[in-house]
């Protein structure tokens, strides 16, 4: 299983040959728009953690892990960081400066933290992504655990066992990418990638080495799942997927990553097309934190009682 892997030794298996962000501390500047997040607050007995984004004003990440450091008696801070578009490293060097131990990463700068990490996590290679970082001794170590949340919250949360299943996933994008090789660690019989634009889902399949098949959604009619996962953000845009009837198979899950006060587009599209189980993607907001929280301080969190409270706040 992934989730008990620590990023060290054999499991940080590419170093980079380029200088260390983390080494690179004088030539950070600050913009007055970090300094107004300065970790004024933070008690110096605490070490400190953030979520750098843009926008991230409206991250859940902070009550989550404030709410794990108090369940586990861990000492940790953390906060939102506000990066600007071009000015995600000089955002991470300043923070480091300012004694943080680690970071979340999340929309517009995962693919940048890949390429700022000195030393990467097998399922951050794969996923081509960072959204979790550590700095230790210098270095930065990147890894992803989106793949693990989702795993994690459809076969522990929902108890709905992945292996042996016919897994579909809609979506060819960043979301799409980090979860194929925490899916296929759980040997379903089949993983198919459908997208809108078809060869980039058959791009993404070949990379998995013949172990999923990529088409686009017209090639779905007469096939049906067990599991039918949406990485797509259609449902950000409201928009519905063209899915053909009878893909749901009987007792099958569908899973939406966004998540809301309200039902997705795609939820309710499952339940009219006779979708047995449905859920949105806040228990994989959970369980990709709880997996950065066990990086970072060694202890998992349990987070059953966290996720029904943001459910009902
Ligand atoms: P990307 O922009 O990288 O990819 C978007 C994908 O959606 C592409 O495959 C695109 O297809 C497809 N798409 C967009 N609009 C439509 C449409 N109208 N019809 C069909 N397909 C469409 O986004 P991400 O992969 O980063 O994010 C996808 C979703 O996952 C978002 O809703 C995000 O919020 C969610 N997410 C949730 C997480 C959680 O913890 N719950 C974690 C990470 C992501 P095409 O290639 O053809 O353009």
């Amino acid at each position: 299983m992934t989730e008990d892997r620590k990023i060290t030794g054999a499991d940080a298996p590419r170093e980079k040959a380029k200088p260390s962000v983390a080494q690179g501390l004088s030539t950070a500047t600050a913009t007055p728009e970090q300094t107004l997040q300065s970790s004024v607050l933070c008690p110096q007995s605490s070490e400190l953690y953030a979520v750098f984004g843009n926008p991230v004003a409206h991250s859940r990440s902070p009550r989550i892990h404030a709410a794990f450091a108090q369940q586990t008696g861990e000492r940790l801070c953390y906060e939102t960081r506000l990066a600007p578009l071009d000015g995600f490293a000089d955002a991470v060097r300043q923070f480091i400066q300012a004694g943080g131990k680690g970071a979340n990463v999340t929309v517009p700068f995962k693919e940048e933290a890949f390429r700022l990490a000195d030393e990467l996590s097998p399922r951050a290679l794969a996923a081509q992504a960072v959204n979790t970082l550590s700095f230790t001794a210098g270095r930065v170590f990147g890894d992803n655990t989106d793949g693990a949340g989702l795993v994690r919250d459809i076969e522990n949360n929902l108890a709905f066992p992945i292996a042996g299943r016919r897994v579909l996933l809609l979506g060819a994008g960043g979301a799409a990418r980090g979860v194929i090789l925490p899916l296929l660690e759980q040997n379903p019989a089949t993983l198919t990638i459908a997208n809108r634009n078809a060869d980039k889902a058959r791009t993404l399949a070949e990379l998995a080495a013949s172990r999923a098949r990529g088409t686009g959604f017209a090639e779905l009619a007469g096939q049906s799942f067990d599991l039918i996962i949406n990485a797509t953000s259609a449902s950000l845009a409201g928009a519905t997927l063209p899915l053909p009837d009878g893909i749901f198979a009987a007792g099958s899950l569908a899973y939406d990553m966004m998540y809301g006060k309200d039902e997705t587009p795609f939820l309710a599209q499952a339940r009219n097309a006779g979708a047995a189980r449905r859920s949105d993607g806040l228990g994989m907001l959970v369980e990709q934190a709880a997996e950065s929280f066990f990086i970072w301080r060694q202890k998992r969190p349990q987070t059953r009682d966290l996720l029904a409270e943001l459910r009902a706040s």
